[in-house]
């Protein structure tokens, strides 16, 4: 939601990016812990040097982090053992998340998946708030022992705030999970869980504002009542989402797809970008001299250059080549090709037939438009 972001690795064979909004949370935690929670004269016999303070703030953000990295790798290994790709794991402006590629499709699934990240964060609460007593009266150096505190301390606050069953928060999705089981009925759940989201999302806010204004911490008010905020917006789209998905799951590529013009990559650009404009026609196929579909040309690449450009290059110069690793076939299942676009970060992807040639290309736009033409009988199911 805050732009691309950029990669920070992977773990555990789960790739790790950051958004740009993380680095600005991460250094005003960062900024709250050596300014004001370890710069506390009641916490020590002699005051440590202000530097001190900085590194132990630092220290406690990186442990911090890992702890978080923990809470997301167990959704991600959840949803991989139920069969869910995981696009990534993203650390943005109001915490991290695993993006899973599709929603569960069973109760139990989503109830592990969903328990498993808040489950690990106390695990970790208990362990480092505890140990860090137990340390500290053993005459451990104090940093250490409130750095532990710290952390341990967070990790049980961010269980209890993601076991709050509003929807999607893990909570949320853990009670979708109860009642899809109880009443057998997904779409019920989906709905009775957004709606126990959107009241408790908007407790959310109202707790963030009154402790912002309370306790003049404003910092922990502000996110707070962005989370709710976020919950709220995202509970009202919840329902939407899985009568998307399903309808994906009943379509077709052949039904999505459309007829294409064809062009031959060493024709002048300029001949066709006028159709292209005039006619509305968003894509061509483009093929080589023996006739074969190498890439595609759409009109929103063509109306980026400048029309003395235009003019001057044939079509290959401004046609985008395919990943034909990606291709699917007039059979495959639209659900099938979101999650592969989605997951690979593409628009259009080559459909072929069964002897392995590209017979045609499909674009997401096409899919869009198709499902809008049958959204009536997708409303009725
Ligand atoms: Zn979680």
């Amino acid at each position: 939601m805050f732009g691309k972001g950029f990669p920070l690795g992977t773990m555990f064979g789960f790739k790790v990016r950051a958004d740009w909004s993380w680095i600005f949370i991460a250094v005003l935690i960062i900024w709250f812990l050596a300014a004001q929670v370890f710069n506390n004269s009641a916490l020590w016999d002699t005051m440590p040097p202000v530097w001190l303070l900085w590194v132990m703030a630092i220290i406690t953000m990186l442990i911090f982090c890992a702890t978080v990295m923990v809470h997301e790798l167990a959704h991600a290994y959840f949803a991989k053992k139920a069969g869910i790709p995981v696009k990534n794991i993203s650390m943005t402006f109001v915490g991290a998340s695993a993006q899973m590629i599709r929603e569960p499709d069973n109760p139990i699934d989503e109830f592990k998946i969903s328990i498993s990240g808040p489950l690990f964060s106390a695990a970790i609460g208990v362990v480092f708030y505890f140990s860090a007593q137990l340390l500290a009266e053993a005459g451990l150096a104090l940093e250490i022992c409130y750095i532990l505190r710290w952390v341990g301390f967070i990790n049980l606050i961010m269980a209890a705030l993601n076991l709050v069953p509003a929807f999607p928060l893990d909570g949320g999705r853990a009670l979708r999970s109860i009642i899809w089981v109880a009443t057998k009925d997904f779409k019920k759940a989906s709905k009775a869980a957004s709606a126990v989201g959107r009241v408790l999302s908007v407790g959310i806010i109202i707790c963030g504002l009154i402790w912002g204004f309370s306790t003049q911490n404003w910092l922990g008010g502000f996110m707070l009542a962005i989370i709710g905020f976020i919950t709220y917006t995202s509970a009202t789209n919840s329902t939407g989402q899985y009568a998307m998905q399903r309808a994906l799951s009943i379509y077709t590529v052949s039904q999505a797809l459309k007829m294409m013009h064809q062009i031959n990559q060493n024709a002048q650009l300029s001949d066709v970008a006028r159709n292209m404009i005039q006619g509305g026609i968003n894509t061509y196929l483009v093929s080589n001299d023996q006739e074969e579909i190498v890439a595609v040309l759409e009109a929103d690449d063509v109306k980026k250059l400048p029309l003395a450009k235009i003019q001057e290059v044939k079509v290959k110069d401004c046609a985008k080549s395919m990943r034909q690793d990606l291709a699917v076939y007039l059979q495959t299942n639209l659900l099938a090709v979101v999650q592969s676009m989605n997951f690979n970060d593409v628009t259009v992807v080559p459909v072929e037939n069964e002897q392995g040639q590209i017979i045609n290309v499909l674009h997401m736009d096409d899919i869009i438009i198709y499902l809008n033409s049958v959204k009536h009988t997708i409303e009725q199911n």
